[in-house]
């Protein structure tokens, strides 16, 4: 390393051992990324694009803002799952993702090509190109969770795809049949490579329950997956089953409104390693919303003055701001907070459809508080303030609490 050295090797020409190349790229201006988790696989058909759309599925029932960039150019199917059709628009500012019917953001190459049958025959460079052009052009706006589908296999293309995101995490998606020893030992190495945590493997196929006798039929033989896993120190974090109402919901592009519990686990371990990132970066941020009239909080939710909206950083409010009540109709309001990212809601009465939907949503509910808003806010953070769970049912108002 030279004495003058100012770590900036992508404008260096020396040669030396401390060389760091960077490769990665800016996301789109108007794009706010907060974590970026690859879905790998050793080869196609496994059920790559099944665990990222499911993945999808499950942080977006959550309440996360949730996208899919296909990074798969040759084998998209992602549009397919979520029976989207139509063409993604652009301006001079960008690529606007399709939105999917839950609110899930997609970008694929099928969702540019005018057919979509038309096979995409381009070569490694060109294809790893178009993927970091979804990532530099694509106006995905905040995102909590983007899952990319990544290209198939540990070669040259998910190489460059993997250099060029900030991947924060991978999941490994193998089916029994495959060379699994080998195909997961290339998959962490690749990882390693990258200094990217795996967040576990995830056997789909794994068997087939039979529905009428209820036993589960190991299709492909004994599984190796727990030793391969314990090899490299990771965990398996689903077995999934090959299942015909799974294939039957995707084929009709209904990927939605499926419903099962395979993949709860892997989402739960998403969240807990997201809190811990945001612990070890040292700031816990937090929205806090009042329901509020004059600066109290309201005896009415839905008819409520205006929103005080607090963030919180540490636990202490580092701004406040009143949002004017857009209006309320049934079962706006929640919604109306979620997007703006709230994560409490503090108000005298609250309709239990209301609290229905903030609970869906993950967004703690306290009612019964009384006082002043900024008061609340400080002893909730203190944790003294208790809810007292009671909802508008039967008085005068009860149309007026978010019912
Ligand atoms: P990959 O992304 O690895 O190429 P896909 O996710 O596209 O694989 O899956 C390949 C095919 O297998 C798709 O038609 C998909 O619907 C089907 N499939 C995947 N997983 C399952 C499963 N667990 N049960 C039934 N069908 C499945």
């Amino acid at each position: 390393m030279s004495e003058e050295c100012n770590q900036s090797c992508g404008t260096c020409g020396e040669e030396c051992t401390d060389r760091k190349v960077d490769f990665s790229e800016q996301p789109h201006e108007l794009s706010k990324i907060k974590k970026v988790i690859g879905v790998v696989s050793g080869k196609g058909g496994v059920g790559k694009s099944m665990v990222t759309s499911l993945m999808a599925v499950i942080m977006k029932r959550k309440g996360y803002n949730t996208a899919i960039l296909d990074a798969d150019i040759t084998g998209p199917s992602i549009p397919k799952a979520f029976g989207l059709n139509q063409k993604a628009k652009s301006n001079e500012l960008g690529l606007f993702p399709l939105t999917t019917k839950t609110g899930i953001e997609v970008m694929s190459i099928n969702l540019l090509l005018e057919n979509e049958t038309d096979p995409v025959v381009w070569r490694g460079p060109i294809i790893a190109n178009t993927v970091k052009q979804f990532w530099t052009d694509v106006i995905w706006g905040d995102v909590d969770y983007m899952f990319v589908d990544m290209p198939p296999g540990t070669g040259d293309v998910p190489l460059t795809v993997f250099q060029s995101l900030p991947v924060d995490g991978i999941i490994i998606v193998t089916s029994p049949q495959e060379l699994v020893a080998m195909i997961v030992t290339k998959a962490v190495k690749m990882a390693k490579m990258m200094k990217i945590p795996v967040l576990g493997l995830v056997e789909n196929m794994s068997y087939f329950q039979c529905p009428d006798c209820d036993k589960k039929h190991y299709l492909f033989g004994e599984s190796r997956i727990e030793e391969v896993a314990k090899q490299h120190g990771i965990e398996v974090v689903a077995k999934m089953p090959i299942d015909s109402s799974l294939a039957g919901a995707c084929d009709k592009g209904l990927i939605e409104l499926f419903d099962n519990t395979w993949l709860d686990h892997l989402a739960e371990l998403l969240e807990k390693n997201t809190e811990e990132n945001t612990k070890e970066n040292g700031e816990q941020k937090m929205k806090i919303a009042v329901a509020s009239d004059n600066g109290m909080v309201s005896g009415h939710f839905g008819h409520c003055e205006n929103f005080m909206i607090y963030d919180t950083v540490d636990g202490k409010v580092v701004k406040s701001e009143a949002v004017p009540n857009p209006g309320h109709k049934p079962g706006f309001l929640p919604v109306f907070l979620n997007d703006q990212g709230v994560k409490v809601i503090i108000s005298g009465g609250m309709g239990g459809g209301a609290v229905d939907i903030f609970n869906e949503k993950n967004i703690e509910v306290i009612t019964g508080a009384q006082g002043k808003a900024a008061d609340l806010v400080n002893s909730y953070l203190l944790g003294e303030l208790v809810s007292t769970g009671s909802v508008c049912h039967e008085h005068q108002h009860h149309d007026e609490c978010g019912e």
